[in-house]
């Protein structure tokens, strides 16, 4: 078959074809995974997907071949591309191209996004993707009637259309899986979530909504500093009974509080936005920062982090502008977001304070290069950035290393508010989501919340109170919204939104 001219719809075939053998392999292994396939309904289930995947895609291509030759070629180049390099993050990170990964994708920055480069990722992309794409390039296409044409298109659309109707008994099964099926057929994952994902994102952010007026109910000089985390799970946190010590720091500070948490989400523009906002929703809502910023508190926002909902207020600081004060080793880390903070909090004329740091220690990949050296306690640690590569101590030994380094962190943000005396303080650490670190073969997160495993929505959540001021309730479990009406709460702020059951302080 692999001659040099071909009719139109024998190309389509081949190429429907090669896009199943080639970049298939995670479709069928989850298929195979979750499918009786030595049961009769089983087996025919597997079959009938596999001939609509090449009936569908040989339908697409052929389309879109007779419709222009020139443009059928390049859609088919670029998709043999993106497929060649979507195959890779699934089988490295045992990822899914769904919506949220989609955005996850977008709103990384380069810097995050070369942490990812590797021999392994350039081998796919010549073999599954520049390859084929050159045999694509090279074939000469005949121009078919179009007589033939509306018979072929018919007919496949005819036969899908019958398949589809012969497996109604397998319908539930299928929607049941379908985040999953959709999240690994090329090229519909991304051809369908990319779009998905821009018109949701448009619909969410056309305005934020307001909420009500706020008003400061007293004079008293309060401060809190809410540290967000990024894909910290609580399950390595020795605070939350982890067998090795990765918080030496905070196991020994005093009016240190944990609670068990889960997250909205399993990403980190969903978990920062939930953290933020008043309610879980999939609208937009005025966030705390932007909330307390209009309503007159001073608001302090540092970041070496991406991804949050719009921020509308005076003192926001990101890495760059970070950096161009810090000076000394320490400063390519998380340390840099401490840099001058008591200094900027001291400036302030207001009483109330609130200082958001968003972090990025946890971040993977590259576990071990988001800590200075002297954190690397524990020993041997991943350094590659293809996480199957390493074995499962190395790398849940580099994630370690990001959590003592957070434990250091967050000792040093307790040790500035100790000094500032005059203000009630509080500090509050929650993570954006958790981390999944080769249990069930998954790496990383991402994975949509209804399917995800825990490791990647049980998040840590702790409390430091200064002195006793502020008693916390006894709360078994808390979520992410529960830090907006805490802030509210500690810094004596009254609002129609306010809700008591979702605050944590006495
Ligand atoms: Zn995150």
């Amino acid at each position: 078959m692999l001659k040099n001219n071909l009719k139109i719809s024998y190309f389509a075939l081949l190429l429907s074809i090669l896009n199943f053998l080639l970049y298939h392999y995670p479709f069928f292994g989850f298929v195979f995974k979750n499918v009786d396939y030595q049961s009769l309904g089983g087996a025919i289930l597997i079959v009938c997907l596999v001939i609509i995947m090449l009936v569908a895609n040989f339908f697409v291509f052929f389309l879109f071949t007779y419709l222009s030759r020139f443009v059928g070629k390049f859609l088919l180049v670029l998709t043999f591309l993106i497929n060649s390099v979507a195959v890779y993050f699934i089988n490295t990170y045992g990822v899914i191209i769904d919506e949220s990964m989609i955005g996850n994708i977008f709103n990384t920055n380069y810097e995050e996004s070369s942490s990812f480069f590797s021999v392994k990722l350039v081998l796919y992309f010549i073999i599954l993707g520049v390859l084929p794409s050159l045999y694509i390039i090279r074939v000469k296409i005949i121009k078919t009637t179009f007589k033939k044409f509306a018979l072929t298109s018919a007919l496949s659309l005819a036969f899908m259309l019958i398949l589809v109707f012969a497996n109604a008994s397998n319908w539930l099964w299928i929607d049941k899986n379908s985040k999953t099926l959709g999240g690994l057929a090329m090229p519909w994952s991304y051809s369908v979530n990319i779009p998905l994902y821009f018109i949701h994102k448009h619909q969410e952010n056309e305005k934020e909504i307001l909420l009500p007026d706020a008003t400061i109910k007293d004079n008293e000089k309060s401060i809190v500093i809410l540290v967000i985390g990024e894909s910290a799970r609580s399950q390595n946190f020795s605070l939350y009974g982890y067998p090795k010590n990765t918080n030496p720091l905070l196991s020994q500070t005093k009016n240190l509080h944990t609670f068990n948490a889960t997250s909205c989400a399993t990403y980190t523009t969903a978990g920062v936005k939930c953290i933020l906002e008043h309610t879980n929703s999939n609208k937009l809502y005025e966030i705390l920062p932007n909330y307390l910023f209009r309503n007159d508190v001073e608001v302090i926002w540092r970041t070496t982090n991406w991804g949050q909902p719009p921020i509308h207020i005076k003192n926001y600081l990101d890495k760059e502008a970070l950096k161009a004060s810090c000076e000394g080793e320490d400063c390519a880390y998380d340390e840099v977001l401490l840099q001058g903070l008591k200094e900027q909090i001291l400036a302030s004329k207001k009483n109330k304070i609130l200082v958001i740091l968003h972090t990025s220690t946890s971040h993977g990949p590259s576990y071990s290069k988001k800590y200075p050296s002297r954190f690397e306690i524990f020993k041997p640690v991943c350094n590659s950035v293809e996480l199957s590569k390493c074995s499962q101590e190395e790398l849940i030994n580099a994630y370690d290393n990001t959590i003592v380094y957070t434990d250091y962190l967050l000792s040093k943000v307790i040790e500035d508010l100790k000094q500032m005396k005059e203000y009630h303080s509080t500090m509050l650490f929650v993570s954006d989501h958790g981390e999944s670190l080769g249990e069930k073969n998954l790496y990383m997160h991402g994975i949509p919340i209804s399917l995800a495993p825990k490791e990647q929505y049980e998040i840590p959540f702790i409390v430091w109170l200064l002195d006793d001021y502020r008693q916390l309730k006894p709360n078994a479990h808390l979520t992410q919204n529960h830090v907006f009406h805490s802030v509210l709460n500690f810094l004596g702020i009254q609002s129609p939104i306010y809700n008591e059951e979702m605050n944590i302080f006495k």
